[in-house]
């Protein structure tokens, strides 16, 4: 069975409830992220932890344009870690 989870290099956070709806994560990385009815964005087809984040694993291809829509969120809620050693990237 294909491991799909091989190419997955990086662990996408979102700090949902410290997001202020701004929308610059969508227009930044329409791939990757959405504003949900609620007013918040939401990373697509993340998962919803029970303390209000959402996570995501991406590969090497899916990481420059998450690193943009980090670097554009004014009040820093989106986090990017490298999966083999936890390090905090931004
Ligand atoms: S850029 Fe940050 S504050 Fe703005 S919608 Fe995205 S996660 Fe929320």
């Amino acid at each position: 069975m294909p491991d799909e989870n091989k190419d997955k290099k990086y662990k996408l956070l979102h700090d949902r409830p410290g997001c202020i709806g701004c929308s610059a994560c969508a227009a930044v990385a329409p791939d990757f992220w959405e504003m949900s009815d609620d007013g918040k964005s939401d990373i697509k087809g993340g998962k919803d932890k029970e303390d209000g984040w959402q996570e995501k694993d991406i590969s090497e291809d899916e990481f420059q344009e998450n690193m943009e829509a980090a670097e554009s969120c004014p009040v820093n809620v989106i986090h990017l870690k490298k999966l083999e050693n936890n390090e905090d990237l931004i």
